[in-house]
């Protein structure tokens, strides 16, 4: 049997029909109406009803960025839509008429990766995902933590750096500041700026003196050791933020996501020197696995679908 998963990104909404086995056998995006509540509840009850086509799921998985309360029923905070206690679930149930349940969109990735991908075989697994922001997703023996107010995970919001940089949660210091792909080109650009006229990492400044994003991408790619030298900071960062997140959790493996993970080994590398040398009771814990997202850009709308599926069994 199939169940539904529909992301909600800040510019498209993918859909998705999902069978058990994790796998996508429909997929369809359209464009994210986020200037609109109305409008991007609307589609998603059209993506819903053109993926559902008088077929019988198991239940339909929505995934959005927010604080979504612990039932998955009501969107408390969404930082792109003007969401605010948003009882989204009753509202889309009585127009789809099927088995609807809300996720984090961090949280849904990450279980597509504990079921499906990167963390398979695993029984605590954490998910840090880099991108613009860092997003996490906990999996505490087996199962998803969303903590008692919906909001667990947040990993981008621990503090690496005392009275750091602000950031745009209100505190100071998070590790999003230092670890996230908007992080990745300020830290590169900081660096390029220093270098001498004519070095390959300068010359990738734009006229406004900011990084641009995709002559980084192709320094990396081509193996430049200033683009490399600013990738092994953002690791650092991951790695000291992942040894204070081991010492609440401890878990198996760290999955790391996003784009800033495409870099691979070089990213992953660094990320396990810097934890080995924070990582607290050091010789004596036992070290976590490190490893990269395996589901990409999938991974929201397949974890959507197999929560959703998961939460109608428990039900
Ligand atoms: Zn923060």
């Amino acid at each position: 049997m199939y169940a539904i998963g529909i992301d909600i990104g800040g510019t498209k909404i993918a859909g998705a029909l999902i069978s058990l086995d994790g796998n996508i056998s429909e997929m369809n995006r359209v464009p994210s109406p986020a200037s609109s509540a109305a409008e991007m509840e609307d589609a998603i009850v059209a993506m819903a009803k053109t993926l559902l086509d008088n077929r019988d799921v198991s239940g339909i998985g929505i995934a959005a960025a927010g604080f979504i309360d612990a039932d998955g029923s009501t969107v408390l905070y969404a930082p792109n839509i003007s969401w605010r206690s948003e009882p989204l679930r009753e509202k889309l149930q009585a127009r789809i008429g099927s088995n609807i349940v809300i996720e984090n969109d961090a949280n849904a990735a990450g279980w597509a990766e504990y079921r499906f991908g990167a963390g398979r075989g695993y029984t605590h697994m954490t998910m840090l995902t880099s991108g613009t922001g860092v997003g996490g997703a906990v999996i505490i023996d087996g199962r998803l933590v969303r903590g008692g107010f919906g909001a667990a995970g947040e990993l981008g919001h621990v503090r690496v750096v005392n009275e750091g940089l602000e950031c745009g949660c209100g505190a100071h210091g998070c590790l999003e500041q230092y670890a996230s792909g908007r992080a990745l080109l300020r830290i590169a650009s900081e660096r390029a700026r220093a270098l001498p006229a004519g070095t390959p990492l300068r010359a990738a400044l734009e006229t406004d003196g900011t990084m641009d994003p995709d002559a980084l991408r192709a320094l990396l790619e081509d193996g430049d050791p200033n683009a490399h030298e600013a990738l092994t900071e953002v690791a650092h960062w991951l790695g000291r933020g992942c040894a204070s997140i081991a010492a609440v959790l401890d878990p198996q493996i760290f999955v790391i996501g996003g784009g800033v993970a495409s870099a691979g080994a070089a990213l992953l590398d660094p990320v396990r020197a810097s934890f080995q040398r924070e990582m607290s009771a050091r010789g004596f814990h036992p070290e976590p696995d490190f490893a990269i997202a395996e589901l990409v850009n999938d991974a929201g709308v397949v974890g959507a679908a197999d929560l959703a599926r998961e939460r109608s069994r428990l039900d």
